[in-house]
């Protein structure tokens, strides 16, 4: 039996998760979960799954929240960082959205438990340091991320030293076949709807800018230790591939299943074994037609963006991430045109002055620093159409 933690439980990935893990009751206990503030879903999701412990991490909701239950409730940054750091608790799933995901994927780390990570931005960020602490600790990193399961996947069928390069795969968004101009227009409604993928808000913008695909880069880069320059991205709007490894001899081994995340979940809870599950067969024959396209680099400048932070490397990546993540709010919250986004983490990248081997108090400066300078370029007139 293991014990297991989910962060952002009521998010899509964590509610995907609670899924998967009342289909295996018998090998899984859900010892911890934390939201922001949807305490409504919480107060549902604590008497089903009875765990040990809940973090509520926005004050407001924390402060109002009914205690009828044997459940301990902790507050904010301190209550994750016990509950990551738990003796009793085997793996955490991390499927916070955006930065506030670093600390606890590091103290999950830390603590040398299994980390299933669906938060890309903390690899983003400080991929090396997480890294470096999963081998110090001994613990593993598994990816929950669809393109990065399929990669673990494809892997195993060569050694490390065969791999030629990695093909993440993208459905490449709802504005694939709108020209430039028309994407200046684009409102939030538009945007927030995904062709294959029923996602929160953060990751449904970056799939439609491809920003998405470019975090999705960095994360393969330091999940899998290859260059940038050995890592492509392949347009494929029905998303049945989840993403192919070429191989030194010209075989591309791919993955591929109908798109769900409860697979790449329950890939990483029982990894490295497979067990039976009752997800839907893929029927390749009522797929028809699988397509596939070059990113279009004009159209989608993010995509090129994260490359080239990646490349920079040192606190640019932590940059990249905050400068979107400030861009995508002022977006939802209509402050900002879906061009400007691109144009705002442009910018900011390139008044950064990288840091080399940065510290974990070197990227959280960046951080700071990046969603100052992005909120202020927010307000500019020029950069926010
Ligand atoms: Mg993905």
């Amino acid at each position: 039996m293991k014990n297991v933690v989910i962060l952002g439980s009521s998010g899509s990935i964590g509610r995907n998760a609670l899924k998967v893990l009342s289909d295996f009751k018998e090998r899984f206990s859900v010892f911890g979960l934390s939201v922001h503030s949807n305490v409504g879903l919480l107060e549902e999701q604590i008497p089903r799954f009875g765990p040990k412990m809940a973090v509520i991490t926005d004050q407001e909701s924390f402060e109002r929240f009914h205690r009828n239950h044997d459940t301990e409730i902790l507050f904010g940054t301190d209550g994750l960082k016990k509950l990551c750091s738990h003796p009793k608790v085997d793996l955490v799933i991390n499927a916070l959205v955006g930065s506030v995901g670093l600390l606890p994927s590091l103290q999950t780390l830390e603590s040398g438990k299994t980390l299933a990570i669906a938060n890309k931005e903390s690899l983003v960020m400080a991929g090396k340091l997480l890294i470096d602490k999963a081998k110090e600790k001994g613990a593993e990193i598994l990816p929950i991320d669809s393109e990065h399961s399929a990669i673990k996947q494809c892997l195993l069928s060569g050694k490390r030293e065969e791999v030629k390069r990695l093909i993440l795969t993208a459905s490449g968004g709802p504005f694939l076949s709108r020209s430039r101009e028309d994407l200046k227009e684009i409102t939030v409604e538009q945007a927030l709807s995904h062709p294959t993928w029923e996602m929160g808000k953060k990751i449904t913008i970056d799939s439609a800018t491809l920003m998405n695909k470019g975090l999705e880069v960095i994360e393969a880069h330091w999940l899998f230790g290859i260059p940038a320059d050995r890592i492509s991205v392949l347009i494929h709007p029905q998303s049945i591939i989840h993403s192919m490894v070429e191989f030194v001899d010209g075989s591309v081994i791919a993955q591929m299943s109908v798109p769900d995340m409860k697979l790449p979940i329950q890939y990483a809870l029982f990894y490295p074994q497979r067990v039976i599950s009752n997800n839907t067969s893929l029927d390749l024959a009522k797929a028809g037609k699988l397509t596939f396209l070059e990113p279009d680099d004009e159209k989608f400048p993010c995509l090129g963006i994260a490359y080239h932070a990646l490349k920079m490397g040192g606190t640019a990546p932590a940059v990249l991430n905050a400068a979107n993540e400030v861009a995508v709010q002022a977006f939802l919250n209509h402050g900002v045109s879906f061009t400007g986004i691109q144009k705002i983490v442009q910018e900011t990248l390139s008044r950064h002055k990288r840091k080399l081997a940065p510290k974990f108090d070197d990227i959280i400066d960046a951080d700071a620093w990046a969603r100052q300078t992005a909120g202020e370029l927010c307000l500019n007139a020029e950069m926010k159409r």
